[in-house]
């Protein structure tokens, strides 16, 4: 009988071994390949921080997922994942219209990525903004406009004094925070270019807020005080060695010294699975709620079960799990699609191991960060160079998906349609 494959989640992993899978085995109806994802569309994560500060247009950008499997050979149902029987091999969903439905599987991929972290930290869920997925954007773009729109009103009333401010405050020093904040100032400028030229950078007060002694812990040291640098040079506040115990309407309370008031708290302070997904069908969870996986990447209790990206718990030679990064996402995309086909051929499998190819953060028209060459060892890159680097990654990631070909076709007509929504987001609303 023809083994049905059910990929679960849509995201930098999953809808790349959706793609291949389709490819080789949908189309010569060797298996047949189901997609499941809660939202209709895919947004590559690493860039949402763009898409709520609408430098992205998620409409340009977006990938549909039924034209994708179309185009792929593989079906694709919305919903979203809430359980799973293992003994009767289904997945529990959701789906559009709110009924829960079960999809049966031969074998089935778990990659449904990461969710914030808040700690337990009392009032971060009730106050502060997640910057999870493209809804989670979305929406925190609309705050910041309809913020930036109420600023402006209150100045052509000349109703503002001189010291009052736009604070926005974010907590978490990591590539999520650091790539917002720097995409702030040029939001502000950008508005204020769509009619409201009394709105400028100088109105904001963008704090990035970090427990440990310093942003960045991925980067090296040298690379990550130069990055606060160039952030303190725009006007950012880089404050380090705070730690938020709790969040109120007005700000963050931070464990010694004075509370950070904001008028706009967000939260990036790192990343866990969702919750629902701890030791789901008794399958083994670390405490992040990560399925623990052999470095086959099939789970330790279920071998018809394998999971790819930041859900995944991938222990290394070093001592320590894979990171939550799509760089790892896509490596293991790769790794579990050799495999499914191995298993489906009764051949031995590959075991994943991470590599790391160094990281880059963008700062709005600059980048900075290390790229790691094999033998060769690190090198660091900066400025439009770096920046060419970080667009790269995310072109690579389109070309997987769409060709090379369809990717240049799509840069091309992106960047028209790019152009009136950029021009409608910031227009139309007050
Ligand atoms: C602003 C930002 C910047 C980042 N920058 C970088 C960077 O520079 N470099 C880097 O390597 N990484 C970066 N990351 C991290 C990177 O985005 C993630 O590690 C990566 O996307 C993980 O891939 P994934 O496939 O595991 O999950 P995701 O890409 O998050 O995809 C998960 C998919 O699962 C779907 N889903 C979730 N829950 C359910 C459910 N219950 N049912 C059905 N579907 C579900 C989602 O809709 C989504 O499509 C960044 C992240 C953020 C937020």
């Amino acid at each position: 009988m023809i083994k049905k494959i059910v990929i679960i989640g849509g995201g930098a992993g999953g809808l790349e071994l959706a793609t291949d899978l389709g490819d080789k085995l949908g189309k010569g109806n060797q298996a047949e390949i189901t997609l499941i994802d809660k939202n209709s569309y895919h947004i590559w994560k690493p860039l949402l921080h763009e898409v709520a500060t609408g430098v992205l247009s998620e409409q340009a950008d977006k990938i549909d997922y039924t034209t994708q499997g179309q185009q792929h050979a593989f079906q694709f149902i919305q919903g979203a994942f809430t359980d799973l029987n293992r003994e009767e091999k289904q997945v529990i969903i959701n789906n559009s219209n709110n009924e829960s439905v079960s999809v049966p599987y031969d074998i089935l991929v778990v990659a449904i990525g990461s969710t914030s972290n808040d700690f337990g930290t009392p009032g971060v869920k009730e106050h502060c903004i997640f910057l999870d997925d493209q809804n989670a954007a979305i929406r925190l773009r609309e705050t910041l406009i309809a913020k930036f729109a109420s600023f402006c009103s209150i100045i052509d009333k000349n109703e503002a004094k001189d010291e009052d401010k736009i604070r926005i405050a974010i907590v978490g020093g990591g590539a999520t925070g650091v790539e917002l904040a720097s995409e702030l100032p040029h939001m502000v400028e950008t508005f204020g270019s769509c009619g409201r030229n009394k709105m400028c950078s100088e109105l904001l007060d963008v704090s990035v807020i970090e427990a440990t002694d310093r942003i960045l812990p991925a980067l090296p040291e040298k690379t990550a005080l130069g990055i606060t640098k160039t952030l303190q040079q725009r006007g950012i506040h880089v404050l380090t060695n705070t730690m938020i115990t709790k969040v109120e309407s007005d700000g963050f309370y931070p464990k010694e010294g004075n509370t950070i008031n904001a008028d706009i708290m967000i939260w990036t302070a790192g990343v866990k699975a969702p919750d629902f997904l701890k030791e789901i069908a008794g399958l083994e969870s670390s405490r992040s709620n990560q399925l623990v996986v052999k470095p086959t990447l099939q789970t330790t209790r279920d071998d018809n079960i394998f999971v790819i990206g930041d859900c995944a718990y991938a222990m290394q030679d070093s001592g320590r799990a894979s990171p939550a990064t799509a760089q790892a996402a896509h490596q293991m995309a790769k790794i579990c699609y050799e495999n499914i086909i191995k298993k489906l051929n009764n051949k031995p499998m590959k075991l994943f191991k991470y590599t790391d190819n160094g990281t880059i953060i963008s700062l709005h028209d600059t980048a900075q960060g290390v790229v790691k060459i094999a033998g060769k060892g690190e090198m660091n890159v900066k400025g439009f160079f770096a920046l060419m680097i970080h667009r790269l990654l995310y072109r690579m990631h389109q070309a997987s998906l769409l060709g090379i070909v369809k990717t240049i076709r799509f840069v091309k007509a992106s960047k028209q349609m790019y152009k009136n929504t950029f021009t409608s987001i910031f227009t139309h609303q007050d």
